[in-house]
């Protein structure tokens, strides 16, 4: 059984013309390097999936304190607005 050592995928396509190359149908990887081990292709695969779900994870933490930092700048600025009114209206009371 030939197995992509990158995603652990089974479905690799031989590709003689260039020169006995493979290339996996699901992540791309393409080398003449492929592994035949079932206990090792396993092992990748589960590590593949988990270096994805960790990314995903990452990206959606990213995503969140981007938001954070947003929501702080708006608060922010509308503390500062808040400040600004009130200071015109007592210069308008001193003013008037
Ligand atoms: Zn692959």
């Amino acid at each position: 059984m030939k197995v992509c050592p990158r995603c652990g995928s089974e479905s690799l396509e031989y590709q003689p013309w260039l020169g006995e190359i493979y290339q996996c149908k699901d992540c791309g990887y393409r080398s003449s390097f492929i592994i035949e081990d079932g206990k090792l292709s396993k092992e990748i695969r589960k590590e593949f999936r988990r270096g994805k779900r960790e990314k995903a994870q990452k990206l959606t933490l990213d995503k969140r304190a981007k938001m954070r930092e947003k929501m702080l700048k708006l608060f922010v600025i509308s503390i500062l607005l808040l400040i600004g009114t009130v200071f015109i209206r007592i210069i308008l009371k001193i003013a008037g």
